[in-house]
């Protein structure tokens, strides 16, 4: 079964999918693989200058990272539903690539604006963008809005799972089980 799941920077992803190793779930960031794709085209140096190239360069990165991808059946993709560039929302996964991926399922990992606010401004581990609230939370509108879409275009279900403060264990258990169970309940 491919899984793909999509949330806003800092919304904590990584943090909950981190959780899913260990019941020995394969868990692939998206991220990782454009990342190395555009280093090699000496494009970036960090994961966070992703974001910043011109959009048509994101485009190509993005699809070669798919091709990549789409040989994994079994998998869970740790990815964006959209991406903020200099020129408005980038939609983490156009109909183009939908078709290269084909989810099965889609999970939207979200958390109140506030947490991710803090959430962003104490990991200084990345080069975050520390936006306004309400910048955030339109992000988070913006999010779960290509979900659906996404899901309306594959026919896969969307799956919404709050990863609250301190509880991402929680969120990577609801993850778990749906997976266990192939997907429905
Ligand atoms: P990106 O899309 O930029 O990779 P992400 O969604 O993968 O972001 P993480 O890197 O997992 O986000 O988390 C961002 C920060 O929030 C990290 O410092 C992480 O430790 C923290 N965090 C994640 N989940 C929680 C939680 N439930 N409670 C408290 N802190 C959390
Ligand atoms: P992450 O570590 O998840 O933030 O991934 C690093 C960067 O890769 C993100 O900040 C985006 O710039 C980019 N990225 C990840 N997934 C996608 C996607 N589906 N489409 C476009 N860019 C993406
Ligand atoms: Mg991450």
């Amino acid at each position: 079964m491919r899984v793909i799941i999509g949330g806003i920077p800092g919304v904590g992803k990584t943090t909950v999918l981190n959780g899913l190793k260990s019941s020995g779930i394969r868990v692939e960031n998206y991220g990782d693989v454009m990342l190395s794709e555009a280093r090699e085209r000496g494009l970036v140096q960090t994961r966070d200058e992703i974001r910043k190239l011109p959009v048509q360069i994101q485009k190509e990165i993005q699809v070669v990272a798919a091709r990549k991808l789409s040989s994994l059946s079994d998998v869970v993709i740790d990815t964006h539903f959209s991406v903020v560039t200099n020129s408005g929302y980038l939609p983490g996964l156009p109909y183009s690539i939908l078709t290269i991926l084909n989810p099965h399922l889609l999970i939207s990992i979200e958390a109140d604006p506030l947490e991710i606010f803090e959430r962003r401004r104490r990991d200084s581990d990345r080069k975050r963008d520390h936006d306004s609230l309400e910048k955030i939370r339109q992000h988070l509108e913006a999010n779960r809005s290509y979900g659906f879409s996404y899901s309306a275009f594959t026919g896969a279900p969307l799956l919404i799972v709050l990863n609250e403060d301190g509880k991402a264990d929680e969120a990577t258990r609801k993850i778990a089980d749906i997976i266990g169970n192939g997907g429905t309940q």
